[in-house]
């Protein structure tokens, strides 16, 4: 009887049951697990064709860039590197990350509000462009470089006077910490040009998780508009333009996937006439959760069965301090749940109601809440679904001494 459960989100494409079990990347979750779960499982065969459906759905003019910030794995981001044209960064810790995964640096970019001085010094002496934030920024990094004798290699991030509507998380419009509101970029940009930097050009962008095409598509179709508007202001062609991304997954029942189609068509139509300040520009989106999130599950063991006034509960070695989205506590309002199964049952039907809980002693630590599943007890694995992006770094892994989970790309 599983009346009364609470929906998981959607099973993303691509993970098929193989003798009852998931399979990720060729191996069973049983398999996967015997070294110790729980653990981050990432398959390759799933970012590699997202990036090729993602790239046939886009004008092929677009390049699209891999934001770090969603999932640094040290093999992941090196597989990255080789499948995206560029990657954003957003510290200098993740400078020195991707240095380690041997990424072409002149195909970088840093963003990010409050760079210190030895992370900008960093990012000169690399070479990659840096997307400034603020005035205060642009002089900061100007006076580094020449005390570095160094040419650099300057962007603006703008925070445009819109936002991406419907998206999870709003980083643009309005009053924002990112980037140099709109109506005061084109002053700043004269000045760095005048100060003999390497010109790279506007970075607008303006929200995150967005599933709604119609939505993206008057984003990026304003953020052209912009883009044009502040390179006539400036008085020079722009070399580069990021658009941004906020592409969505979903994640919870009733979620339908991006329409990317739609998307890409739009995007066609516009770079088929691009105005003159934009024609020579090098034209970029930066997607960190729609190019890798889908592809990673997280795996925990089951060490618990237990009743409670009617309600059962499967406790496992997991939690929060390693899936915090998942639990309902990163940047989400009413907790929904995302999809999960038992995985060493993957076929077999849903049979009961269960809340699954984490191992860590605080009520928030859910990874499922009243699901329908098949029956489980101790030992039983169970899958969270869309955990390849700010899963393992975007959670507080030491929160309780458990230590973090074992990652693997297969
Ligand atoms: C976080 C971030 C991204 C990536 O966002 P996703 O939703 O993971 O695609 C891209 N650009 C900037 C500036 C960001 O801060």
């Amino acid at each position: 009887m599983t009346e009364g459960a609470k929906p998981l989100g959607p099973v993303p494409a691509g993970f098929e049951g193989g003798a009852g079990e998931l399979v990720i990347g060729g191996r069973t979750a049983t398999d996967l697990a015997a070294q110790g779960t729980p653990c981050f499982v990432y398959a390759r065969a799933q970012i590699a064709s997202r990036m090729e459906s993602l790239r046939a759905a886009m004008p092929a003019r677009l390049k699209v860039h891999y934001a770090v910030k969603a999932n640094p794995f040290g093999p992941l981001l090196a597989m990255m590197t080789q499948l995206a044209d560029g990657l954003d960064i957003a510290s200098g810790g993740e400078l020195a990350l991707v240095e380690a995964a041997g990424a072409d640096l002149a195909r970088v970019s840093f963003a990010g509000p409050g760079k210190r001085d030895d992370e900008l010094a960093a990012a000169l002496r690399a070479g990659v462009t840096i997307n400034l934030e603020s005035a205060g920024e642009a002089r900061r990094t100007l006076a580094l470089a020449e005390r570095a004798g160094i040419t650099p290699r300057l962007a603006l991030r703008v925070n445009p006077d819109f936002g991406l509507k419907g998206s999870g998380m709003k980083m643009g419009g309005g009053a924002r910490p990112f980037g140099i509101d709109a109506e005061h970029a084109a002053a700043l940009a004269k000045e760095i040009i005048a100060a003999g930097c390497e010109w790279r050009g506007l970075h607008i962008f303006a929200g995150s998780q967005a599933l709604d095409a119609e939505a993206v598509i008057a984003t990026q179709s304003a953020t052209l508009d912009l883009a044009h508007q502040l390179a006539r202001e400036i008085g020079a062609p722009l070399p580069a333009l990021n658009l941004g991304g906020g592409f969505g997954i979903p994640y919870f029942a009733g979620d339908a996937p991006l329409d990317v189609m739609a998307v890409g068509a739009a995007l066609a139509e516009r770079f088929a006439n691009l105005p003159e300040t934009l024609a020579e520009a090098e034209l970029a989106i930066e997607l960190g959760r729609y190019l890798v999130g889908e592809a990673g599950v997280y795996l925990t063991r089951i060490v618990d069965r237990k009743e409670s006034r009617g309600e059962t509960f499967l406790v496992t070695d997991g939690g929060l301090h390693h899936q915090l989205a998942a639990s309902g506590n990163f940047g989400t309002v009413v907790r929904r749940n995302y999809p999960l199964a038992i995985a060493n049952r993957f076929d077999a039907p849903a049979t009961d109601i269960a809340s699954v809980v984490g191992c860590l002693c605080t009520p928030l630590d859910i990874l499922g809440q009243r699901a329908a599943l098949p029956r489980a007890g101790v030992g039983d694995l169970v899958a969270v679904f869309c955990a390849g992006a700010y899963g393992a770094s975007a959670s507080p892994a030491s929160f309780l001494g458990h230590g973090p989970a074992r990652e693997m790309l297969v």
